[in-house]
Formats: structure tokens, sequence, C-alpha cells
């Protein structure tokens, strides 16, 4: 696609994030309805930056991964940057926080290892085939289709704006980072893909139990911070707030989870886990299961009065 914001009509906003806006807009042209992200770019991404952005516009335009959110281009605008791509139906906090603290239910162990097997793969996939490291996993970049697919976004648009966010933003913004990452003396080379194992792990444990794992009422940054580099690593167990998980999940997670980076694995090896294997084998029989899963929770969502989500049916 080669369009420009003239081509782009608003339908609304879908969320908001640290670095602006992400809005639903249809493409005159085709009636196609994307997501488009737009970030006030003047201010933190300089010429070097927006060039990357330009090459990695090619780049993802190729992705061929069933597992990445579709990249469709990005346009700069008097200072603004946007990114056009897939439009999915909601995003995995919103999901597991009205599963959880709405409906006081849980997320199924068959969905949680679709989602693990899906993110995991992408994952993977940015590292081996694009050499992007992601930086940012999290609930909020792992997206749902009422399809059944399960898709990452948000990679590769700034490393070290993604660093600086996560660190000052206030304190309603939650750790996923890894030690090293807070640190630097915990960190051996540059970023490595084990910090983005670790965003996993946290991000497993927290949409599987409902909670984030660490305290969240936190005095300061510095004291949320503090805790993940110098505390013990968060672990699951069998029984966990009164909630079973099985054997090889608290394994998967825990896994994630080793606070020493150099002893946590990296893809090739998480890709080789009994759990990543048993949900795999599943995937083919389960995806209709996720599908339904997912458009029932949105449907009791939308009774609930929460409409933040999305389809790709344009708006009448
Ligand atoms: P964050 O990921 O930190 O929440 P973002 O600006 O990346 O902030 O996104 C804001 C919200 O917009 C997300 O939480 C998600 O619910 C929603 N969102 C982002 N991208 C898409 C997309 N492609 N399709 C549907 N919803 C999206
Ligand atoms: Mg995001």
């Amino acid at each position: 696609y080669d369009f420009t914001s003239d081509d782009l009509v608003d339908l609304g906003e879908i969320g908001r994030g640290a670095f602006g806006s992400v809005n639903k807009m249809i493409f005159k042209k085709t009636d196609k309805v994307m997501a488009v992200k737009r970030i006030r770019c003047s201010s933190v991404v300089d010429e070097k930056e927006q060039k990357r952005i330009m090459d990695l516009d090619v780049v993802m335009k190729s992705n061929d991964c069933s597992y990445i959110v579709q990249f469709y281009g990005a346009i700069f605008k008097e200072g603004d940057c946007w990114i056009a791509m897939e439009i999915m139906s909601t995003s995995l906090d919103k999901f597991y926080k009205y599963v959880c603290e709405r409906q006081q239910e849980r997320i199924p162990e068959n969905i949680l290892g679709q989602i693990t097997v899906a993110t995991v793969h992408a994952l993977n996939y940015l590292k081996e085939k694009l050499k992007i490291i992601h930086r940012d996993v999290k609930p909020s970049n792992i997206l749902l289709h009422e399809r059944g697919d399960i898709k990452l976004c948000d990679f590769g648009i700034s490393g070290q704006l993604i660093d600086s966010i996560a660190k000052t933003k206030d304190a309603g913004c939650r750790p996923y980072m890894a030690p090293e990452r807070i640190d630097p003396e915990f960190s051996h080379k540059g970023y490595d893909v084990r910090s983005d194992v670790w965003s996993l792990g946290i991000t497993l444990m927290e949409v599987a139990t409902g909670k984030f794992p660490y305290q969240s009422k936190w005095a300061s940054v510095f004291e949320q911070l503090y805790q993940v580099v110098q505390g013990e690593a968060p672990r699951l167990t069998r029984h966990y707030n009164g909630m079973d998980f099985s054997e090889d999940f608290c394994n998967f997670v825990n896994t994630c989870l080793i606070k020493e980076e150099t002893n946590r694995p990296k893809y090739k090896t998480l890709l080789q886990h009994p759990f990543i294997l048993l949900h795999e084998q599943l995937q083919p029989y389960v995806h209709p299961e996720v599908a339904s899963y997912v458009v029932n929770t949105l449907e009791s969502m939308a009774n609930c009065g929460i409409t933040q989500f999305t389809t790709d049916q344009p708006a009448i």
C-alpha cells in the first residue's frame, strides 16, 4: 500500500499507550479497515530513526509469519509518524483483565498454550528472519482475533525509545523488563533475546494468574525496579492462589524467569520445551476453540458495555 493520511478516514480511538494513540481507520480506496498507530515523533524520533522506520517498512511488508501483525506502511506527517497495521479484535491485557477480574474466571490452559506457541514463534521469526529483537513483550502487545489468530505487534520501532520510556514512565507502568535491562551490571553485551524471554515469562504469569507477579503498589519507580533487580524471580507453582497449573506450564514459565541471563534459554531451546511441543501438536484442533473462546468473551465484554474492541467490518 502506498498512501498518505488523506486516504484514511478516522473511525475513532482503539487505545492509548506511552507513544501516542492507536485509531481504527479505513483506507478509502479499498474500504480496508486498519489500525493506525500515531506517534508524536518530532520530540523523540530524529531523522536517522525515521530512516530506520522506513527501512523497517520494506522489511515488514515482506513478513510472512502468521503470528505477527501485518504491517501496511508508515507515513511521516508534520513530525508525526503513522504506522498502519492489521487490525485485531482485542489485546491480551484487556482480555485477561476482563476474564480474571470481571468474570472471576481464568484463561484455560489450552488457550494459554496457543498464546505461548504463537508468541515464541513470532519472537523467533523476528530474530531469525528479520534480525529484530522485540524489546517490548507485554500483554498489550499480544493481540487476539475472532478468527482465533494470536499475533504479536509493536516491534522494532525504537529500542532506545522503549527502554527510556519503560524506565521513566510513571509508577502506573509495570516492569516487564529483565533484571539485566534495569541494571546494566547484570548485562553481558548489548540487548539479548533472553531479555525478551524474561518479559514473556512475566507476561504469561500475569495473564495466567490474573495478577502481575510483582507487588503493584510502589512508593517510587526506583523501588519497583529495585524489586526486580534485588528480589527473587517470580515463580509459578502447581497450585497458585487457589488455581491449578500443569507441570509443563509451570516449568515453561519458570524457565523463562531464570534470573541469571546466561542461564536463561533462547528460542531454539524453548521451542523444544514439552509445553510448546504439546500445544503445537494440539493446535489444528484447538484453533476453532480459541476462535469461539475469543468470540464469546468479546460478546460478553460488549454486553458489559466494554466495546473498545474492534472488528475488520467497516462501520455503517
Ligand atoms: P500499549 O501497547 O503500551 O498499550 P499502544 O499504543 O501500543 O500501547 O497500544 C494501545 C492499545 O491499542 C493497545 O493496548 C491495544 O489494545 C490497542 N491496539 C494496538 N494495536 C492494535 C491493533 N493492531 N489492533 C487492535 N488493537 C490494537
Ligand atoms: Mg503496544
